[in-house]
């Protein structure tokens, strides 16, 4: 098996950081030894990569993407092909995506559908996700078959009426079977029908741009979906929720209420409510739409009670949410009505790098950088320690990230298939130089050396965090 050294790094992980050098055979880590030790010193291999000055870490885990989504009659911009591609510029080496059940339809043929649109087309590995979008008595047996198979969460709709949504006796019945399987409900945890009234009254009186989507979808209508989430699950006998994309310091709160009482509940959040804000969804000539998604930007004030979750570990996991829209032709279907915006942020290529950004900002740890990017995603999702992790036996799925290069995020030079940066402007420091998927480059100086098909589908095991 060809083998790989990486030298003289210092490798970080959510456990340790440690100078050492780690031997990689075929696909996979078989070794760590301190850097200079006479173990390390006698490693042999085909391929040398020396780390001097970087950090050496796991892949990223992206557990929430939306690869090629149909919304809102268009769809995602990003195709598993260039958005797998763009991950790996940015340091993830892992996504897992949402396939989608249509109303009427089986989970079995939604999740067909998915495996066509990524088979053969993704540079690093992927799982997936199922979003349940028609519960009935056939959907719940099949998730039995499903978590059995390996898709083993599944992300259902308090928002979206008529599209995703379901009702309360719907949830409710979900619950109670991922209590039975094992399977991790995902809640995007905002009232939906309530919405669809503010929505309606806003358009009525004239109310129509893109900064009227944030104040409709009101703070307390996601800490009243969260709270109603959570006690449904308890009805349910406990059954394990993972709160999708929290943005308001109210849902936090009823995350770490449930928490306190030992609830199998957890949260995530994404960077576009640590980094970005309300104040981007009211920039004038239609940019507000750039900022469009669903739970939408808060006012600045909340950022610092996401940090705080994010270090008492009221939120555990910070995902995307990538889900592109090009501002021309896409996001402009929203002109003159908020409410016809697609809903999404592109971000995928951008996560690591921000949430290294927030190390040296002074928010987080480097190892909780790890451990919020990489570890406990692969964890929540049955993924560990195969992602997640630098260790003996571990998936070789490992970036060398050079802390101290600059550079500027910007659409022109980003590798999203969408024609605007969320972060356009944005001074980092910090970035993946060499990124490899089971011990292959994918990047390496500044250049895709990968291929799509490389990527292979990982079946998972379910959440490692329930007792
Ligand atoms: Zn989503």
């Amino acid at each position: 098996m060809p083998r790989t050294v990486i030298r003289n790094g210092l490798v970080i992980t959510a456990a340790e950081e440690v100078h050492a050098d780690v031997l990689i055979e075929g696909e996979r880590v078989v070794a760590l030894a301190a850097t200079g030790s006479s173990a390390a010193q006698a490693w042999t291999a085909e391929t040398e990569y020396d780390a001097t000055g970087r950090y050496v870490i796991p892949g990223g885990v992206d557990a929430h993407t939306h690869m090629e989504l149909p919304f809102g009659g268009t769809a995602a911009s990003d195709t598993f092909e260039t958005g797998t591609r763009a991950a790996a510029w940015g340091g993830t080496t892992t996504i897992i995506d949402f396939a989608v059940q249509s109303v009427g339809r089986s989970l079995r043929d939604g999740l067909d559908t998915w495996h066509t649109k990524a088979e053969g087309n993704c540079s690093i590995d992927y799982g997936l996700h199922m979003i349940m979008s028609d519960v009935t008595e056939d959907s719940l047996k099949e998730m039995d078959i499903l978590v059995e198979e390996g898709v083993t969460s599944f992300k259902l709709f308090m928002a979206y009426p008529g599209v995703f949504y379901s009702d309360d006796g719907r949830i409710l019945r979900a619950m109670q079977r991922g209590g039975d399987n094992g399977g991790l409900i995902m809640m995007h945890a905002e009232n939906g029908i309530a919405i669809d009234v503010l929505v309606e009254q806003a358009l009525a009186a004239g109310r129509t741009d893109p900064r009227y989507h944030g104040e409709v979808r009101r703070e307390l209508l996601e800490a009243e979906a969260t709270h109603r989430a959570i006690q449904l699950s308890r009805v349910a006998g406990g059954a394990p929720l993972y709160i999708v994309h929290v943005s308001a310091e109210q849902a936090v709160a009823e995350i770490a209420a449930a928490r306190r009482l030992g609830l199998n509940v957890f949260g995530e959040t994404c960077p576009q409510y640590l980094f970005l804000s309300t104040d981007n969804l009211a920039e004038p000539d239609f940019e507000g739409a750039k900022y469009v998604c669903s739970t939408p930007l808060r006012p600045r004030e909340h950022q610092a009670a996401l940090w705080r979750g994010l270090r008492t570990d009221d939120l555990s996991v910070v995902s995307t949410d990538h889900c592109p829209f090009c501002f021309n032709g896409q996001k402009e279907l929203g002109r003159g009505d908020f409410s016809k915006i697609p809903n999404g942020l592109p971000g995928v290529e951008n996560r690591m790098d921000l949430l290294h950004q927030a190390v040296l900002d002074g928010h987080l740890s480097r190892r909780r950088w790890i451990e919020l990017a990489c570890a406990t995603p692969a964890r929540m999702f049955g993924l560990y320690p195969r992602k997640g992790t630098i260790a003996p036996g571990a998936d070789a799925d490992i970036v060398i990230f050079d802390p101290h290069e600059r550079y500027t995020m910007s659409a022109a030079t980003h590798h999203m298939n969408v024609d605007y940066s969320a972060y356009e402007g944005k001074q980092i420091t910090g970035r993946a130089r060499t990124v490899l998927s089971r011990g292959a480059a994918v990047i390496h100086d500044g250049e895709y050396v990968g291929r799509p098909g490389h990527g292979t589908y990982l079946p998972r095991g379910t959440s490692q965090y329930l007792i």
